[in-house]
């Protein structure tokens, strides 16, 4: 959750004469504040918003599935942080109808992505309050040439509703702080027409029938960057598999596909049962793949409920996508420009996975394989990418390679420390590349900055550590 400065345009209270000593009554001391319109993200600027934390969505969405509109009505319950006279929320698009704060009427103004709000009386510094917003509208997904293989946001295609957001288009369907950094926990109540199905992050807690109508409540228990919410709307069957760890594995499928889906996702509770031995307790209470009934050629990590592409059901996905609510989902990046923490992560564990299955020396010819071809396509570093390259080779391979070489480096008992004190120290919150030093410090006890900072920093490729690696074979 985040702990953010709002912009310093101060309101001093009108009834304290200026040079007078400071009142020591709390409300008529604080210097109100408009709530930043960004968190001073170095790739996105305006996403997320200053001066508060929220601790809690409810998104309540009637959904007109096949002429996809939608009419919702977001509840937002967030602490203050500074002294706040007006905040903002993103929101991409859709008519505002009304929003109240603490059940007040509320003022607002709305000026691209930015929804400002003024409630009828300020909030002081801590307060817990509570907004509400209503709206309608079809929404529309963010096109940005720079991520040209995937609409953000709210798609709706042959009669399927989903939701793919990373980075920006969370703020296409529900008003939002759009930052990672400020995680909450969502609960997800949705309507549609009968027969479709509604899948979302977390857990189907209710099913309430209204005759022709059906509302589907998911609940998300622990703390969600808001890129991974998701909603699937449409013709699937939930198919459940029995989970040797406890967790409730449910995939959504479209149901012609469903037989050869169940077989190719079948392998999921093993793959949950490996990362838990080597990372620590997966970290939610359900998960599974919903897979659309189309290509996608991508699929996406959103919490608990990977979203694929028909094209992209196979094992080695499956397991980046898996691997990913560790590491990008329990453990987010901190800004943007660090997408190696999520994709390098996810990288080399799904590397980590065939390892488990394949033998050490698959993992060993596999990275130098494609340290040879990072070296011969000269790839730029993955530590501090720009908005072209969030998803870059680099990102990924040579993210991957960032772990490899510290495994070389410390051992492989050693390095299974790091995974594991990383994790848990940082879960449900943020972490940066600054952070992943600090830990790989602290577990190797020595000092890895310079050789980890060349690595993810340096142009050219660094020479690849001495060392054997031997992490599955006991
Ligand atoms: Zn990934």
């Amino acid at each position: 959750m985040a702990c953010l400065m709002g912009l310093a345009v101060t309101l001093l209270v009108a009834c304290q004469p200026i040079g007078a000593p400071p009142l020591s009554t709390p409300a008529s001391v604080e210097e109100f504040i408009e709530g930043a319109s960004g968190v001073g993200d170095p790739i996105f600027p305006l996403l997320g918003n200053g001066g508060y934390d929220v601790q809690h969505y409810t998104i309540d969405l009637s959904v007109d599935a096949a002429r996809n509109e939608i009419a919702g009505a977001t509840t937002i319950r967030s602490e203050a942080i500074h002294p706040l006279r007006s905040f903002h929320l993103d929101l991409a698009g859709l008519k505002v109808e009304e929003v109240t704060v603490n059940g007040a009427q509320a003022s607002f103004e709305r000026s691209g992505q930015e929804l400002t709000i003024i409630p009828s009386s300020p909030l002081n510094a801590g307060a817990l309050f509570t907004t509400f917003v209503t709206y309608a509208g079809t929404p529309t997904p963010i096109e940005d040439a720079d991520l040209g293989f995937v609409a953000q946001g709210w798609n709706w295609r042959d009669g399927v509703i989903f939701v793919v957001s990373e980075p920006q288009g969370a703020m296409t369907w529900y008003p939002v702080n759009n930052h990672p950094i400020d995680k909450a926990t969502y609960t997800l109540r949705i309507t549609v027409e009968e027969p479709n199905v509604v899948a979302a992050n977390g857990v189907l807690v209710e099913e309430i029938d209204h005759g022709d109508r059906r509302t589907f409540v998911w609940e998300m228990a622990q703390p969600m960057a808001s890129y991974l919410t998701t909603v699937v709307i449409g013709d699937f069957v939930r198919v459940e598999e029995t989970a040797s760890t406890g967790v409730t594995i449910r995939h959504y499928f479209p149901p012609r596909y469903a037989d050869q889906l169940t077989q190719a996702f079948a392998n999921t509770d093993e793959m949950l049962t490996f990362y838990s031995d080597l990372l620590g307790t997966y970290p939610f209470d359900a998960y599974g793949a919903a897979v659309m009934p189309f290509p996608l050629s991508f699929a996406l990590e959103t919490q608990t409920l990977s979203i694929f592409g028909l094209d992209m059901a196979t094992e080695g996905v499956n397991a980046h996508e898996l691997a990913h609510q560790w590491f990008g989902n329990a453990v987010t990046l901190a800004s943007w420009n660090q997408t190696w923490l999520n994709e390098g992560f996810a990288t080399y564990l799904q590397r980590l996975w065939l390892e488990h299955k394949l033998g050490r020396e698959f993992l060993e010819t596999g990275m130098r394989r494609y340290y040879a071809m990072l070296s011969a396509m000269k790839t730029p570093a993955p530590g501090n990418v720009d908005a072209r390259s969030l998803f870059s080779l680099s990102v990924y391979e040579r993210g991957a390679w960032v772990l490899h070489a510290l495994r070389l480096r410390i051992g492989d008992e050693r390095f299974r420390q790091f995974l594991r004190t990383y994790f848990t120290r940082f879960k449900d919150g943020v972490a940066s590349t600054e952070d992943f030093i600090a830990v790989a410090n602290e577990v190797s006890e020595q000092d890895l900055t310079d050789f980890l900072q060349s690595w993810i920093y340096d142009e050219n490729l660094p020479p690849i550590p001495e060392g054997t690696v031997s992490i599955s074979s006991d």
